[in-house]
């Protein structure tokens, strides 16, 4: 990618605006900004699209409005981690934002939290829908986008009918109903499903994609409309004066700019010194396995809750996607964890799993302890705003978070209220 040292600043009307981190939430930042027409800088430490929006299982679902932290999560944990090989992992030991995250996220397992967190999160996942409605056809964004809903299977017949509470929920407080089917309404509408199922819920609104497509191409369109990219360079400290940032020390340059906004996903607490602020993320990891699609291949992308695994079917492969350790910064990719998600898909599916694997991954989710991302500025700076902290959904409300930065830079209001995403709710 080309770069040229010390880029001018402020241009007329136009300001310059430098992001660093180029996922999904950086794309989406620099797309709003380059609208709004400020000359858009994306700066990233590896490749552009590289980190967690990479490999994830793409769906875009306001239906996930409710988080993690939900009543009774802690003993399933517990339950679970029990088990061999659980998809959930945790290991603390001496990492005391670890052990801090952990125990404010315990105290948010109750039930007024769990809807509080949601109601943040509904409006940042249904307007990111109506946002990439509208923006992948208008930019010709080659991604498999497909509006084809979201199947919630199960094998066990009280375990489907104890989701009946939830989707009331859903239905009542965010207008996200879902559809229950039989064992043999299933089987008519997804045939590629072992005949064992019990049934599922159906969220017909759901939508999905191929998330490093969407990267790619979005970045291809952002390029041609006079972004610039920087790849290979990481933010290590910033110049600043009076409180307001000049310019950022990269590994091998320096940028000056006007704006400068953090999208560092779940990198960003590394950044404590050079914001001088420290937030509460914690990386999450996934993995995901990507291959030929089997002979019988699923239609409706799907989660089966029972295994936690995800299958999203594309136009030439399968993806399925798992798993949440909280382990720190490891990188290792375990054959006896991928297993998980094998065994898992093969158990619900009719057709045997093809044996060459075209991709294997893992990622690092940005966790919050309140499952709600930062959006907002940085107590440290004037004029240095953060978009992270997307936590499980980064690919569904990245378009919104864009908007809204775009929005506070410009001081306009902002389309949707501002005030949960806010980091000061961690220091209130
Ligand atoms: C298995 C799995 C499945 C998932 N499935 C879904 C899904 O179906 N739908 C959904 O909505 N979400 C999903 N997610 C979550 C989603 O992938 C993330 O929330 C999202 O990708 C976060 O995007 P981001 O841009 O914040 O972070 P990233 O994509 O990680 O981007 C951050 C970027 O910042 C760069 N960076 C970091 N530090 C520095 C620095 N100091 N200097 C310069 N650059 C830096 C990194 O190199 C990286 O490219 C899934 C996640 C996993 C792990």
């Amino acid at each position: 990618m080309s770069f040229s040292t010390h880029l001018p600043s402020r241009r007329g009307d136009s300001r310059h605006v430098a992001i660093v981190g180029g996922g999904i939430v950086g794309i989406a930042c620099a797309h709003y900004l380059n609208l709004q027409g400020h000359r858009v800088t994306v700066i990233d430490k590896g490749r552009v699209g590289g980190g967690c929006s990479h490999g994830n299982c793409g769906y875009v679902s306001p239906s996930h409005a409710l988080p993690l932290a939900e009543p009774g999560a802690i003993f399933s944990t517990i339950k679970a981690m029990l088990k061999p090989n659980p998809p959930l992992r945790i290991r603390p030991g001496l990492n005391v934002p670890l052990w801090k995250w952990l125990w404010n996220f315990s105290r948010r397992c109750n039930r007024s939290d769990w809807v509080q967190s949601g109601h943040a999160i509904h409006p940042l996942l249904t307007a990111s829908m109506q946002l990439y409605s509208e923006l992948i056809p208008s930019y010709e964004l080659d991604c498999e986008w497909t509006k084809q809903g979201l199947l919630f299977v199960y094998k066990d017949a009280k375990a489907l009918q104890a989701y009946a509470p939830i989707d009331a929920l859903l239905r009542r407080d965010f207008d996200e109903p879902a559809r229950l089917m039989s064992a043999r309404e299933l089987l008519e509408f997804e045939p590629a499903l072992s005949d064992d199922v019990a049934g599922a819920w159906y969220f017909e609104h759901d939508a999905h994609l191929r998330p490093a497509r969407l990267v790619a191409s979005w970045r291809d369109s952002l390029l041609a409309r006079g972004v610039v990219f920087i790849e290979n360079q990481t933010l290590e400290s910033v110049t600043e004066s009076a409180g307001e940032a000049q310019s950022l020390k990269l590994s091998s340059q320096c940028i000056e700019a006007d704006q400068f906004v953090i999208a560092t996903g779940a990198w960003t607490p590394q950044l404590e010194k050079v914001l001088r602020f420290r937030v509460p993320i914690q990386p999450g990891k996934g993995y995901s396995m990507t291959m030929p699609r089997p002979a019988v291949c699923p239609q409706t992308p799907m989660i089966l809750p029972e295994r936690k695994v995800a299958v999203t079917p594309w136009e030439t492969e399968l993806r399925l996607g798992s798993m949440m350790e909280f382990i720190g910064y490891d990188s290792d990719i375990s054959k006896k964890r991928l297993r998980l998600l094998t065994r898992a898909a093969a158990d619900y599916l009719k057709s045997e799993l093809p044996d060459s694997i075209s991709e294997t991954w893992c990622g690092w989710r940005p966790m919050t302890y309140d499952s709600t991302p930062i959006i907002g500025r940085c107590p440290s700076f004037s004029n240095v705003y953060l978009a992270c902290g997307h936590n499980m959904l980064g690919l569904s409300m990245a378009p919104a978070t864009g908007r809204m930065i775009s929005e506070l830079i410009a001081g306009e209001p902002t389309s949707l209220a501002a005030e949960p995403y806010q980091v000061e709710r961690f220091t209130a």
